[in-house]
């Protein structure tokens, strides 16, 4: 009877311990992986997503990363994915709720701000949910259905961002947004770079070839800790389509790029946005035998990042 009330004790104290990987300063979480169209994507009946039609374990959701800091209990998402609902459940499990405190957005591709259409009166209805988006941005959203009756209803209040300026989330975690070149037909684009602990992590879901973008990105990565690189497309001929209307860094021109950094330099890489017919999607598959042989990483669902 006594060994049994010291077996309870100990269990209770067991489970109420913050579990070994909760870092207890601000970290990142992936909370999803794949190009804005999700993986598998709609209607493709080829062998790239064959398998995950027929099983869920293997579908990954929209790129997107959280900000958590376990001090305040705040957490913030950098894009609102037509995934959302999942993967603020994915967030709930680590953190135990998925009320957010702000959301800040890339850009007006599908796969980067619909999932706002979650906090309007059909669904949460949210009292002036903090939005942080660049200036075109924000136009786009105020002057367009269904998003300006968010903006209308107070549902959502923006807060405009202006491009290489930082801003405090709260005391412990900085943010800067940064213009690359895309595709911005309703809205700029911009990557994040988070900061946390004097360590800090870029974030580019989406991007055009490097060589169009002002800065180096091999340089860049130097001065970082981590980078949340562009990898829609694998290589060229992937899609059967005219890939250079859609100029992403294909991956094996990115690790070309970055051949020339350290070992430690290219371990910073981890390679996010997959379309669904990159192989990196692929468990086992040899595009991510080679990558992760060349000493890049491959982002994953529910990763940690600590600071
Ligand atoms: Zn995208
Ligand atoms: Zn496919
Ligand atoms: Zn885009």
């Amino acid at each position: 009877m006594r060994n049994l009330i010291f077996l309870i004790i100990g269990f209770y104290f067991a489970c109420n311990q913050p579990s070994e990987n909760t870092p207890i300063t601000p970290y990142v979480m992936v909370l999803g992986i794949a190009q804005d169209a999700g993986y598998p994507q709609m209607n493709c009946k080829k062998y790239c997503c064959k398998q995950a039609w027929g099983n869920p374990d293997l579908q990954r959701t929209t790129s997107c990363l959280a900000i958590l800091d376990p001090i305040s209990k705040e957490q913030w998402i950098i894009d609102a994915t037509p995934n959302i609902k999942e993967q603020l459940q994915l967030l709930k499990q680590k953190t135990g709720t998925e009320k957010l405190d702000g959301i800040l957005l890339t850009h007006a591709h599908i796969g980067h701000y619909t999932g706002l259409m979650h906090f309007g009166r059909e669904v949460i209805g949210s009292n002036k949910l903090p939005v942080f988006a660049m200036p075109k941005m924000k136009t786009f959203l105020e002057d367009n259905g269904p998003w300006s009756q968010l903006v209308k209803l107070e549902n959502i209040n923006i807060k405009t961002l202006k491009s290489d300026s930082t801003l405090s989330l709260n005391e412990r975690i900085k943010i800067k947004p940064f213009l690359v070149p895309h595709r911005d037909e309703f809205s700029e684009t911009v990557g994040y770079e988070i900061t946390i602990n004097n360590k800090s992590l870029i974030f580019i879901p989406d991007i055009d070839k490097w060589e169009r973008w002002k800065i180096n990105i091999t340089e860049l990565i130097k001065k970082v800790d981590y980078a949340f690189l562009d990898a829609t497309f694998y290589e060229n001929g992937e899609l059967e389509r005219d890939m250079s209307e859609i100029p992403h860094p294909f991956v094996e021109e990115s690790m070309k790029l970055f051949s020339k950094l350290s070992n430690a330099d290219q371990q910073k890489v981890h390679f996010i946005h997959f379309n669904h017919t990159n192989p990196l999607l692929i468990e086992e598959s040899t595009a991510q035998k080679e990558v992760l042989k060349k000493g890049f990483k491959i982002a994953k669902e529910g990763q940690i990042i600590s600071f």
